[in-house]
C-alpha cells in the first residue's frame, strides 16, 4: 500500500508540473497581449424593454491568442486576477469600452466589468477619470458591473470607491444578481443603480412555475428598491414575453443579441429601432 501510495504521489506531482508549466506559459502570453494588441471587445446588446429598443451594451473581453485561438475571459480573467494583470487590462478595458461608446449615439451606455482587485491594488478611480477624460465620453454613459464577491471580500475599501463613483455621476450596476449567498443584504447596504439577474433563473421561467415565481419576486424586490432590473440570458421569445409582463426594465440575452464585434453596433442599432 505505501508503495502504491507513493506511485500515485508521484503521477500527482508530474501532473501538477505539467499544469503550472501550461499556467506559467500562459501567464507569460497574458503579460504580452496588451502590446501585442490581442485583447478585444465584444458588445452585446442591452434592451429596454418600455423602448423597446437597444439603450446599450455590455463590454465583453475577447483574447486573440496568436496561436491558441480565441480564448474565452473565464479562462484567463481568473488567472489575470490571481497574478494582477487584471489592473493593466482592466484600465485598457476602461479606455477602449469609453472610445468606443463616445462613437455611439448620445444616450447608448457602456456596461464594464470591473474586478475586485482593480478596486484593491488598483487606482480604479483615476483609471475611470482618464479613459473619460481621453474619450470625451460623458460620465452618465458609463456603467459599471461588480459581483457580490467584490463587495463582500472587500466591503471597507470598495464601498467609499463605489460613492465616489456614483458622485461622478457613474451608474453602477450588481452583476450576477442571486448567486451569492448574502445579495440581499448587500442592497440595503449600497445603493446600487441596478441589478442584474443571473441567467441561471431565467432558464426555467417557461416551463416551471416557481421559478417563474422566483424571477417574479426578485424583480420587484429590485424595482421596490428602486433600481433598474436587467434579467441576462434571455434566449428565447417565450422568456422575452414572459418578462415583457413584469416590471423588468432591460434584458440582455441571446434574443437579443450575442456579443459582437464593436464594428457590428451600427447595425445592431439601426436594427433594434422600433418601426
Ligand atoms: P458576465 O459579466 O455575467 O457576462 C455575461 C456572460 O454571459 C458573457 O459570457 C456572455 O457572452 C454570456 N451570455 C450572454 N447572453 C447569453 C445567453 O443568452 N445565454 C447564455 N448561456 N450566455 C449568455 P463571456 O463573454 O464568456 O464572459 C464571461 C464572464 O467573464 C463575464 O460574465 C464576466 O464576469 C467576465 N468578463 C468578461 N469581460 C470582462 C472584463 O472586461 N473584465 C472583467 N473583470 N471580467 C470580464
Ligand atoms: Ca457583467
Ligand atoms: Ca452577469
Ligand atoms: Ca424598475
Amino acid at each position: 500500500a505505501k508503495s502504491g501510495g507513493r506511485r500515485g504521489e508521484r503521477f500527482f506531482t508530474s501532473e501538477m508540473e505539467a499544469q503550472l508549466e501550461s499556467r506559467r506559459a500562459l501567464e507569460a502570453d497574458l503579460r504580452k497581449a496588451i502590446h501585442s494588441e490581442e485583447f478585444e471587445l465584444h458588445y452585446q446588446p442591452l434592451y429596454d424593454m418600455a423602448e423597446r429598443r437597444i439603450c446599450g451594451f455590455e463590454a465583453l473581453l475577447r483574447w486573440n491568442h496568436p496561436t491558441r485561438g480565441r480564448i474565452a475571459p473565464m479562462e484567463f480573467i481568473p488567472l489575470a486576477e490571481e497574478v494582477g494583470l487584471i489592473v493593466e487590462i482592466g484600465r485598457w478595458v476602461l479606455r477602449r469600452a469609453c472610445l468606443d461608446a463616445a462613437t455611439w449615439p448620445d444616450g447608448i451606455k457602456v456596461a464594464v466589468n470591473v474586478s475586485a482587485i482593480q478596486f484593491t491594488s488598483g487606482d480604479l478611480m483615476d483609471d475611470v477619470s482618464k479613459a473619460l477624460a481621453l474619450s470625451q465620453l460623458s460620465p452618465g454613459r458609463l456603467e459599471i458591473e461588480i459581483t457580490e464577491s467584490v463587495l463582500m471580500e472587500n466591503r471597507d475599501e470598495v464601498l467609499p470607491i463605489l460613492h465616489a463613483l456614483r458622485q461622478r455621476g457613474i451608474r453602477i450596476s450588481m452583476d450576477d444578481f442571486g448567486t451569492g449567498y448574502s445579495s440581499l443584504s448587500y442592497l440595503s447596504s449600497f445603493p446600487f443603480d441596478k441589478i442584474k439577474i443571473d441567467k441561471s433563473f431565467v432558464n426555467d421561467i417557461v416551463d416551471n412555475k416557481e421559478a417563474f415565481a422566483i424571477m417574479r419576486a426578485i424583480i420587484l424586490l429590485g424595482d421596490a428598491l428602486g433600481m433598474r432590473v436587467t434579467v441576462e440570458g434571455v434566449e428565447s421569445e417565450q422568456q422575452h414575453d414572459l418578462l415583457a409582463q413584469e416590471a423588468c426594465d432591460e434584458i440582455q440575452g441571446y434574443h437579443i443579441s450575442s456579443p459582437r464585434p464593436a464594428f457590428d453596433v451600427p447595425q445592431l442599432l439601426a436594427r433594434s429601432r422600433p418601426t
